[in-house]
């Protein structure tokens, strides 16, 4: 690990022209903690990830980060990656006509800053080899995605959309974050590929990292997180475990946009 501990988030900010994707958050994740983040469409949940990212400035706040106190948010996406903090995105961002292996490469190159900046960026990348970082990559696939490790030569874009997912979580921990933060990753997926992907994650929690997913479906972050943290245009409406969380009337209004017997169960699936 490079620097482990607590991630402290303070009032963060943020506005696109008139619209306030994130009104004065407040947000902790412990060392070694799952912490799960739900909202509706828009509520500001990637905005919260960008943000800590450095993809784009913060108007307010602060995200005090690990042993030394670095604020994230006064650093450039390559040296918040090279903090620690590592990310997956919510459209899953591989280039396809590249090998799995030279997908999972780019996340060895801390020091190669145009390589990850590229894939922040969505532009095409180049990985280029050496012999102790393919040997790291080749790790991380057969650690997250040992199917796939079986052919590390295939193009990314051959891959089933959740083989894609698993290149990418194998990209994210190549690099041995202490962070990770995982934007509906389980979008678009069946119930069986979602407690797949559900397995994984809790695999890679396993190593020790601190975790703070985006999901949809209530149910599954119940079964990954220790906490949720539940946001609603740009603010935290709610907080805790999932049985207080998923009682709250806020919850169930705001989240939903209206009241009824089915709520829950729309909530569980995010269906
Ligand atoms: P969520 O991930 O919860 O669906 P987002 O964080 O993507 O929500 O978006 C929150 C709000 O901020 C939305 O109204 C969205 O349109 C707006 N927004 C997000 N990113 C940008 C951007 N780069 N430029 C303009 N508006 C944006
Ligand atoms: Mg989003």
């Amino acid at each position: 690990m490079k620097q482990s501990g607590d991630l402290e988030i303070t009032n963060l900010t943020k506005s696109f022209g008139g619209v306030r994707a994130l009104a004065g958050v407040d947000l902790k994740v412990g060392a070694r903690e799952t912490v799960g983040v739900i909202g509706p469409n828009g509520s500001g949940k990637t905005t919260l990830f960008n943000v800590m990212t450095g993809i784009v400035p913060a108007n307010d706040g602060s995200a005090i980060w690990g042993r030394n106190g670095t604020d994230l948010l006064k650093l450039k996406p390559w040296q918040v990656f090279e903090a620690g903090v590592s990310r997956t995105f919510q459209n899953i961002r591989l280039s396809p006509g590249q090998s799995v292996l030279e997908n999972v490469l780019v996340g060895c190159h801390v020091a190669s800053r145009t390589s990850w900046w590229s894939v922040l960026a969505g532009l095409p990348h180049v990985g280029h080899r050496d012999s102790a970082a393919c040997d790291r990559a080749m790790d991380a696939l057969k650690f997250v995605a040992s199917g796939i490790a079986a052919a590390p030569h295939r193009l990314a874009g051959e891959l089933s959309y959740a083989d894609r997912r698993r290149v990418e979580f194998a990209r994210a921990i190549v690099s041995d974050p202490a962070l990770l933060l995982l934007d509906e990753p389980t979008a678009g997926m069946n119930p069986r590929e979602t407690e797949e992907i559900a397995d994984d994650i809790r695999k890679i929690a396993e190593r020790g990292l601190s975790v703070l997913v985006i999901e949809h479906k209530m149910k599954f972050v119940a079964s990954l997180a220790q906490r949720i943290v539940v946001l609603n245009f740009g603010r935290k409406i709610a907080e805790g475990a999932y049985e207080n969380v998923r009682s709250d009337p806020v919850v169930l209004e705001s989240y939903l946009g209206r009241k009824g017997d089915h709520l829950t169960q729309k909530l569980e699936t995010g269906m």
